[in-house]
């Protein structure tokens, strides 16, 4: 399984794809992807089967958008399916969010929510997860940081999840605990990646952070990367520079 995010000024979706190649050692039965186009459309495409599958449910489609998110999935709840697949979107259509890992207690966050009127699409545990930072929004006027945050002190299990919104287009925010994540930071802040490893990042930028457990990520075009605890407490940005040989990935 794996995730790759992009936000900046080229076309996400060809990077999105090529990450999504680059994790495909890691194994996974179903992929999907989100782009956020220039009108503030969230576009979705998903397909069981291989990243190639992806490509083609896509290749008629509108796939343009600077910002992006994308998934490959292992399953552990719910069946693969295109219905199972990521990214998941909340109820009022405006979040989207892929997944690694497992939300442990998601069965009883999921009545509360269903109680509260959140509609359920698929048998996952990470719909949990997206419509519960939703709620952070709706309920309590939070923003996509606080939401984000907020949801995951709710959580027990392990996560690499990217989360993007309509209403925060140049926006990505990024979280993980027990599943690994790495985000590479273009120059001058101009473009930032997100993915599960170094792979897919490599060839776009060798300046590298890696988000340790209960870190939650916040990503925008232009501005330093910021990085904070769950507790909210802003933790320190290591830049490290990786020195993969691009030649080496297949
Ligand atoms: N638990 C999630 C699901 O079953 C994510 C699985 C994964 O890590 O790909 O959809």
């Amino acid at each position: 399984c794996g995730i790759v995010g992009y936000i900046g000024n080229r076309d996400a979706f060809p990077i999105l794809i090529k990450g999504l190649h680059r994790l495909e050692y890691r194994g996974y039965d179903s992929a999907g992807v989100a782009l956020l186009n220039q009108k503030d459309e969230l576009n979705i495409y998903k397909a069981k089967g291989k990243v190639a599958d992806l490509e083609t449910v896509a290749a008629d489609k509108d796939c343009s958008g600077s910002i992006g998110i994308a998934h490959t999935r292992w399953a552990t709840h719910g069946e693969p399916s295109v219905r199972n697949a990521h990214p998941h979107v909340s109820e009022s259509g405006n979040l989207a969010i892929v997944h690694n890992g497992i939300i442990e207690n998601y069965a009883v966050l999921r009545e509360q929510l269903k109680a509260k009127g959140y509609h359920f699409q698929s048998d996952t545990d990470t719909e949990v997860l997206v419509q519960l930072i939703q709620f952070g929004i709706d309920e309590h006027g939070f923003n996509l940081l606080e939401a984000v945050t907020n949801a995951l002190r709710k959580c027990i299990g392990a996560y690499a999840i990217v989360v993007v919104d309509k209403n925060c287009p140049n926006q990505i925010v990024a979280a993980r605990k027990g599943s690994p994540m790495v985000i590479g930071v273009g120059q001058n802040n101009e473009e930032f990646f997100i993915a599960s490893d170094a792979t897919p990042i490599v060839e776009y930028t060798k300046n590298v952070v890696y988000v340790d457990d209960e870190q939650v990520a916040c990503i925008e075009c232009g501005k330093d990367l910021q990085i904070y605890n769950l507790d909210e407490t802003q933790a320190e940005i290591v830049v490290k520079h990786v020195d993969l040989d691009i030649n080496m990935l297949s």
